[in-house]
């Protein structure tokens, strides 16, 4: 049987679902709504938005969700598509007038000849046939636990507790040094591993003071539940004592400043890379519900972080998603079962443009397989291929969470000047590369598609 069957009719369900029938191939989307809903959808639309109605920057050359944009249109992607028939004005960024949007999503994939839409929750993983999870970060509770049942319930989390990520060279490194507690490690890179941030007490005071004091964001009614021990953010820590911080996330032990090897810091502020790369840091245990403009303040306080940019700030969500960097092939596949790819924000990436763009890829890979001619996985200088490296090698799997498509997933060019001052060029010459490498990957793809 070559049909092609998807769980979740969201941003990445509804585009997997249009490449993979534009393929050739039967298609059917499994959706729960409007039967079953969530606590934060609102219709029993296709590919609706639940909060936001921005696809971010639309800027290809400048900013790597734009160059994601790019790709996805150069893919003939149903998305951008319909993002783009509604668009509503917003400057640089591509924001939609949410209801038309998925209204015409919705209508065109039911007007597809190769695509149906079965209205109904699925709650086991299936043994047969060619299948894609994109389920989304609320997934249901029973499919949930299946996919648990599968993985092992320490390779599904139900929260994101992310720290703001930093780009490696936007921090100040004559304040800042590289050094694990205690040097702990055998080589030289793990003794390494960590880049430390030193405080004084008055700047420590002066932090704690503007964390109390920072605009943060409510959770949701129920989101919370029974999911949130042990990752506490930030300003909760700091509301249960001033001090609660140098004792745990900020504590100045087993480290020496080699700026200044006389004077103990107060307070230390750890970073740990992010990436193989080595081109992000996530300040350590720094989760945080602060708004975003808050976050940028406050974090620009930590001495060494001063001009520091960041790849993406923190946040606390209810968020289902798998360790893909253990649990996919470079091909989405679930390597105890092949027969089952996943694809969206359940794979850790994070938002609708990645979220879709993944469900671009694995819908194309699915078909390519399904008809008897597999596709190699984009390469890693294109965004897509930057994004699916991240989660399915790149990311340390260990501390695995969400990820944005941001530069910092990009091999380095060399010979251009890095930091600030050489970022637009920098940005430029990314996104070139990219547009290349994906153009030639897409030729080919489509020529299998053509056979
Ligand atoms: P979804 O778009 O959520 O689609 C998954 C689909 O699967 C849903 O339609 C769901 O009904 C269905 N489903 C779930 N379980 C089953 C089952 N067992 N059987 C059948 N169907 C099932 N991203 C942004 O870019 N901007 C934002 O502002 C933003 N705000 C968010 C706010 C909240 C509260 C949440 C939870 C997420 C937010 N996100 C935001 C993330 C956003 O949800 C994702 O980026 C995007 O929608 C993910 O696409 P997806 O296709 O993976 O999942």
């Amino acid at each position: 049987d070559k049909t092609l069957h998807i769980i979740g009719g969201g941003m990445a369900g509804s585009e997997a679902a249009w490449q993979a029938a534009n393929m050739g191939l039967r298609v059917v989307i499994h959706e729960m709504r409007p039967k079953v809903a969530t606590f934060a959808h609102r219709t029993g639309h296709l590919a609706e938005m639940v909060c936001s109605n921005s696809f971010r920057s639309d800027d290809d050359e400048q900013n790597a969700v734009g160059l994601l944009h790019w790709e996805m249109r150069a893919a003939g992607g149903l998305i951008m598509e319909m993002a783009q028939k509604h668009r509503l004005p917003a400057g640089g960024a591509l924001a939609v007038d949410r209801d038309p949007f998925a209204e015409s999503v919705t209508a065109a994939l039911t007007a597809h000849p190769n695509v149906s839409v079965d209205y109904n929750e699925i709650t086991t993983l299936p043994d047969t046939g060619h299948w894609i999870i994109a389920t989304g970060p609320l997934t249901s509770e029973g499919l949930g636990r299946a996919i648990a049942a599968e993985t092992g319930t320490d390779a599904l989390a139900f929260f994101d507790a992310i720290a703001p990520i930093v780009y490696a060279d936007t921090i100040d490194m004559s304040i800042a040094w590289e050094q694990s507690r205690y040097d702990k490690g055998e080589t030289e890179a793990e003794q390494k591993a960590y880049i430390n941030c030193p405080m004084t007490k008055d700047q420590y005071e002066a932090f704690i003071d503007s964390l109390l004091a920072a605009d943060k964001t409510e959770f949701h009614e129920g989101e919370t539940a029974g999911y949130f021990d042990g990752c506490l953010p930030i300003e909760v820590m700091a509301e249960r004592g001033r001090e609660t911080l140098r004792f745990g996330p900020m504590k100045p032990v087993g480290l020496t400043n080699p700026h200044q090897p006389d004077k103990k810091p107060y307070a230390v502020v750890q970073l740990r890379r992010d990436n193989a790369l080595g081109t992000l840091y996530n300040i350590v245990g720094f989760q945080t519900k602060m708004k975003y403009g808050a976050q940028t303040a406050v974090f620009k306080m930590i001495p060494g972080l001063q001009d520091a940019s960041f790849a993406r700030l923190g946040g606390i969500h209810r968020n289902t998603f798998i360790n893909s960097p253990t649990l996919l092939d470079d091909q989405m596949r679930l390597r105890s079962r092949p027969h089952i790819r996943f694809a969206g924000q359940i794979t850790g990436v994070e938002g609708y443009v990645e979220s879709a763009a993944m469900g671009l890829l694995a819908g194309r890979m699915a078909a390519a397989e399904i008809l008897g001619h597999p596709l190699i996985s984009p390469p890693q200088d294109s965004a897509m291929g930057a994004l699916i490296h991240h989660i399915t090698g790149g990311a340390e799997a260990k501390t695995f969470q969400p990820m944005n498509v941001n530069f910092g997933l990009f091999r380095p060019i060399d010979g251009l000047k890095g930091g600030r001052r050489g970022r637009k060029d920098r940005y430029k010459a990314y996104t070139d590369r990219a547009k290349a490498a994906w153009t030639e990957w897409l030729a080919g793809s489509n020529a299998m598609a053509a056979q």
